[in-house]
């Protein structure tokens, strides 16, 4: 099988190109959306609330603010957290940058703790060696899907004081010891972007069980400005309201809500989906030589926002790199999560060094995810099986 592949001019395993993640609209969808389009609100109507309160009763939280996207819920998270300048906030090098990026915004301090080799979710242990008397607040990641160790983390916020903030935008729908997503820490944010679970184009929410954290919240996503009576100075009538503290326009549109809960109703279904996918991978991969399958723990079920398969390079002849390039001249869509956040130059400006986090530095040079969504038919998982098998076979030592 000297010179099979496509990237060696050969026929591609697909003509048509299979991106790795993608949102599934249906006609249910739509007339939601044009419902909306001929009502009377377009932005902080009742859909708003509605998507709150749906969203609450599915995570089983006491209460859930939307926000424009993931990465503003993260930045109203911190506000509400009390994150300033000189505070420490210790989160994991192994994400999207936006887990930091919200700690930057309030003038605070990221620092990177390692990840585990087997779940490559944070390592607690890693997370209690880097507690100083600045840290502030810790931002765990549920990297793929799979909850990280919330109990752990729990104690370890519980015992150092610590705001926990959950970074779960790849986990609406997982379950961590049978419990939902969204009430073990102090505050989690799910995404709505179009790759997620669910998507209202663009979109996030932060759930909470806490009333003060709740209320902060809200008052970032409108500028600081409140009209609830308990909250102001004073009154002096039905006009009133108050700036307290400096917030943003961070709203969602009444247009994303009730997308929201249009897709909402789907999630059980496209996570079904995505595990069917996920079980034929396992399966076919199980006797592969050359790559390692995503590692499970038993105390979580994972929601699956992505399959990332790690390559053996030792019994490779070519890096990460050649495999990627092969793949994608498949016509397979394949991607790379993460690049270690503190690799980026902006943060290699700010001083982080490489070296910080070996685990995940070696888990980057092997990484490559491979596409998974519901919407994915059975022939596209084939594929998917084939190029990789062929793609391996060939640069296998
Ligand atoms: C998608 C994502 C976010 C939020 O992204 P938005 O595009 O702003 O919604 C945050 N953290 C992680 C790990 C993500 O994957």
């Amino acid at each position: 099988m000297d010179n099979k592949l496509a990237i060696n001019g050969e026929k591609p395993v697909r003509e048509k190109y299979l991106p790795y993640a993608q949102q599934w609209i249906d006609e249910e969808d739509i007339k939601r959306v044009s419902d909306v389009l001929r009502g009377d609100y377009l932005t902080t109507g009742p859909s708003v609330r509605e998507f709150e309160q749906n969203i609450a009763e599915y995570t089983g939280s006491k209460y859930a603010v939307a926000v424009s996207n993931g990465t503003t819920a993260l930045h109203c998270a911190c506000f509400a957290a009390g994150i300033g300048p000189g505070d420490e906030v210790i989160t994991t090098p192994m994400t999207f940058a936006a887990s930091s990026n919200c700690v930057l915004y309030q003038g605070g301090t990221p620092v990177f703790a390692d990840i585990k080799s087997d779940t490559y979710n944070i390592d607690p242990e890693d997370i209690e060696r880097k507690i100083t008397s600045r840290t502030k607040a810790i931002i765990p990641v549920d990297f793929t899907g799979q909850p990280t160790e919330l109990d752990e983390i729990r104690r370890l916020a519980d015992k150092h004081n610590l705001v926990m903030i959950e970074d779960a935008a790849h986990a609406l729908g997982a379950t961590y010891k049978g419990g939902n997503i969204g009430t073990v820490s102090d505050m989690t944010e799910f995404s709505f972007h179009p790759v997620k679970h669910i998507t209202t184009g663009e979109g996030g929410v932060i759930t909470t069980n806490s009333k003060e954290y709740y209320e902060r919240v809200l008052l970032f996503r409108t500028h600081g400005i409140t009209r609830n009576p308990s909250l102001m100075t004073k009154n002096e009538g039905g006009w009133y309201y108050e700036q307290l503290e400096l917030g943003n326009n961070y709203r969602i549109t009444d247009i994303q809500c009730v997308l929201g809960m249009s897709q909402l109703k789907r999630l059980g279904s496209f996570i079904a989906r995505r595990k069917e996918i996920v079980k034929r991978y396992n399966e076919a991969f199980k006797n592969l030589e050359g790559i390692i399958t995503p590692y499970q723990r038993q105390e979580c079920d994972s929601s699956w926002h992505l399959y990332v398969i790690q390559l053996e390079l030792e019994k490779l002849k070519v890096c990460r790199k050649e495999v990627f390039d092969a793949l994608k001249a498949e016509n397979i869509g394949v991607n790379v999560h993460y690049i270690p956040v503190h690799y980026h130059p902006y943060y290699q400006k700010l001083g982080y060094k490489k070296g910080i986090c070996p685990n995940a530095e070696k888990l980057y040079e092997r990484i490559i995810t491979l596409p998974l969504f519901p919407k994915m038919n059975d022939k596209d998982v084939s594929d998917v099986i084939e190029a990789v098998y062929k793609v391996i076979s060939y640069y296998k030592r």
